[in-house]
């Protein structure tokens, strides 16, 4: 496995590997790599010739008082990682040599933005699209692996990609879970004990809603009410929101009449968290 740092020789490298005809596989990840990351990985190298993966802590999609500096990192643990699941080239370039100085361009996706994460993260997705356009040029990929679990940031990457004729095909991978069903995130490792317990009510909270659905509730103002109360019987949490929307623009709906997104954001302690479900009514309630 290749490690490379600097971005002309990762940009060689694919070139490189486009022009013998092979096709590559990308996976962007902030590291602290976990089996949400490895599923990815998994799917990158199945499915073609060389699987790509960066390691990059990006600081433009952090907020001032978010926790880029705190964020884990375990750089020889996840190049382990990745050789295990076959990874042919990690690209893990320094701030300064994604960032020069005066680097002066930002890509800005407009209203799937605007939803979600986007009205609690300002400037988190400019941050996003910037430094995974940046990242396609230089890995010049096929196609480009994401995880459902940031489902907002999936369906910002697949609006880019279209607006932008990126000609990259993207692939998105349901969440992977724990075994009790906590969501995957290189941020649980912020959890202490009883925030971990805590932190089962997002889980929860996307089943009650899928259940009550199933009941034949489509009102998604109840189905928010009884999500925000099942959460706040959790001690240690904070609602950043609960929100029931269409899954493609992200706008709220107040009716469950097709697929409907649950998407959450909950602080537990000071950890914040995010989850989803795809939820739909079943049956004829009429
Ligand atoms: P991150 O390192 O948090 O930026 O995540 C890198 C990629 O892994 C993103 O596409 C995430 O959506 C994906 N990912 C993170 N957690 C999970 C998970 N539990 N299951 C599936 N994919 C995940």
């Amino acid at each position: 496995m290749k490690i490379i740092k600097k971005i002309l020789e990762m940009q060689d490298q694919s070139d490189h590997l486009r022009s013998s005809g092979k096709k590559i596989a990308f996976v962007p990840t902030m590291g602290f790599l976990h089996e949400g990351h490895l599923e990815l990985m998994r799917y990158g190298k199945k499915t073609v010739d060389t699987l790509v993966v960066s390691i990059f802590v990006n600081p433009t999609q952090f907020g001032p008082n978010e926790d880029f500096d705190a964020y884990p990192r375990d750089m020889e643990g996840d190049l382990l990682k990745v050789e295990q699941v076959g990874g042919d080239i990690v690209f893990s370039p320094e701030a300064g040599e994604m960032y020069p100085a005066d680097s002066q361009t930002k890509v800005v996706v407009d209203k799937v933005t605007k939803h979600l994460c986007g009205l609690s993260r300002p400037g988190h997705f400019d941050g996003v699209t910037s430094v995974v356009s940046k990242l396609f040029n230089i890995v010049k990929p096929h196609i480009a692996i994401f995880g459902e679990k940031d489902y907002q940031q999936l369906a910002v990457i697949r609006r880019m990609v279209m607006d932008l004729n990126m000609g990259i095909e993207i692939v998105g991978i349901p969440t992977v879970r724990e075994s009790d069903g906590l969501a995957m995130s290189s941020r649980n490792a912020y959890l202490n004990p009883q925030e971990r317990a805590s932190a089962l009510c997002l889980k929860k909270a996307l089943d009650l809603a899928d259940r009550l659905a199933n009941e034949g509730e489509k009102n998604t103002r109840t189905i928010k009410r009884s999500m925000e109360e099942l959460i706040l019987r959790h001690p240690f949490t904070e609602i950043d929101y609960v929100q029931l929307c269409d899954p493609v623009s992200l706008e709220d709906v107040e009716s469950i009449d097709g697929e409907t997104l649950v998407a959450l954001a909950i602080k537990v302690g000071r950890t914040r968290l995010i989850d989803n479900k795809i939820i739909s009514m079943k049956g004829d309630f009429s």
